[in-house]
């Protein structure tokens, strides 16, 4: 899993006074009976990176065009910097789309298609010229000004469209798929481009993707998506660490999830039967929950400890056996198996090349975490 962003200290979404820069209001679009986007209410603030993230078709690039304008809500309100732009047309709107295809023109060089938009609202030529070259220094493509789109690769492609998207200052770029058609190291080096681009210009960027790394490491927060509504919107580590839905702890990197019923609270500490697990967990949960309720265990890979013997009053020990490794370099996974047959993931960082006694298939092992390390799950 990749790192989160660290996003600035200033979190303009934790200040209820802050005028967002983008209101939804209760905004539905339905493509006859079905809902492509179902009553989503959120705000966007002014200099965010903002991820719009789900699992494809679920409503991502309909919410983006209807910011852009090119959908119309069936119902609902959006507000674009204070004034309501439900029914204004894209061209009067204080944004810019850049599309996953680029949509760049073929006959024309790379400075000309970058201009195109300056020139079609009558900016003079040296004005023009200016702005291209301050355009094409920004996103590091001035040696390639002359040349066609088709002898650019999808990089260099990729920064034309960005370059050409930025000309007319919007106040909002929205960016569908923008590393789509890259390849994965590009993809990462770029991740890193963008969003120096974006904290240097300050415009607030609205950005749709169904790649969880990408979303975690550019935004300052993201928008989890399912079925046309909006299941979370939190800053990346929130999401990762504290999930509030299955769905959602599932969705964003790995996870064991373990389903049973609380038995009691203290304070916040909630033990919860776990039939799979044949043990009753401890939770650190501080929201009260009534004795009896279902609910489910979430515990991520990388917080599980591996001790060879159980533990005197140590809480969450399971024993098993490990059916599967997979080495992926950095880390490695392990399967373990329960006595009930549920396979428990863990994860270690291979800190040294090789270990000394590493562990092995059919190994026995106990897997152990605190009640910090995992969550309740109540949907
Ligand atoms: P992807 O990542 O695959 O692009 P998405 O999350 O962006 O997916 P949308 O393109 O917003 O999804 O589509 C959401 C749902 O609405 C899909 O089921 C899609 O088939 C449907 N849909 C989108 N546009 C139309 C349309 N013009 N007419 C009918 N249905 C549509």
């Amino acid at each position: 899993m990749s790192t989160a962003r660290q996003f600035k200290p200033e979190e303009p979404w934790q200040a209820p006074e802050g005028e967002p820069i983008v209101r939804l209001e209760n905004v539905t679009k339905r493509f006859g009976a079905f809902y492509a986007v179902d009553d989503i209410s959120l705000n966007i603030h002014a200099g965010e990176f903002f991820s719009l993230l789900g699992p494809s078709g679920c409503g991502k690039t309909t919410l983006l065009r209807m910011l852009a304008g090119f959908e119309t809500p069936t119902s609902g309100r959006l507000l674009i910097d204070g004034q309501d732009v439900t029914d204004i047309p894209p061209y009067e709107r204080p944004v810019n789309m850049m599309f996953q295809s680029y949509a760049l023109f073929p006959h024309m060089n790379v400075a000309d298609n970058i201009a195109f938009g300056l020139k079609q609202e009558g900016m003079p030529k040296s004005e023009r010229q200016d702005r291209v070259a301050e355009l094409m220094s920004l996103v590091q493509i001035e040696p390639l000004a002359k040349r066609k789109p088709h002898q650019l690769s999808g990089g260099q492609r990729q920064r034309v469209a960005l370059a050409r998207s930025l000309a007319k200052h919007p106040k909002i770029l929205l960016l569908d798929e923008p590393l789509g058609a890259l390849d994965k190291k590009l993809r990462e080096q770029t991740q890193f481009e963008l969003v120096n681009i974006q904290e240097r210009l300050g415009i607030t960027f609205v950005v749709v993707t169904h790649d969880q790394e990408e979303a975690m490491t550019m935004s300052s927060r993201i928008a989890l998506m399912h079925e046309g509504r909006i299941e979370q919107v939190d800053p990346p580590r929130r999401l990762y660490e504290f999930p509030s839905t299955r769905y959602a702890a599932s969705f964003i990197g790995s996870v064991n999830l373990f389903d049973g019923y609380v038995t009691e609270q203290n304070d916040d500490q909630v033990r919860v039967q776990c039939d799979d697990a044949g043990i009753q967990l401890e939770v650190r949960h501080s929201q009260p929950l009534v004795p009896g309720m279902a609910v489910t265990v979430a515990l991520r890979p990388e917080k599980v400890r591996v001790i060879h013997q159980l533990e005197a009053d140590t809480p969450n020990q399971l024993r098993g056996v490990i059916k599967e490794i997979a080495y992926l370099g950095d880390v490695s996974i392990y399967h373990v198996e329960l006595a009930s047959g549920k396979r428990v993931q863990f994860t270690q960082s291979n800190v040294q090349a090789l270990a000394e006694q590493p562990l092995t298939w059919d190994e026995e092992v106990v897997l152990s975490w605190s009640a910090n390390s995992c969550g309740v799950l109540t949907e």
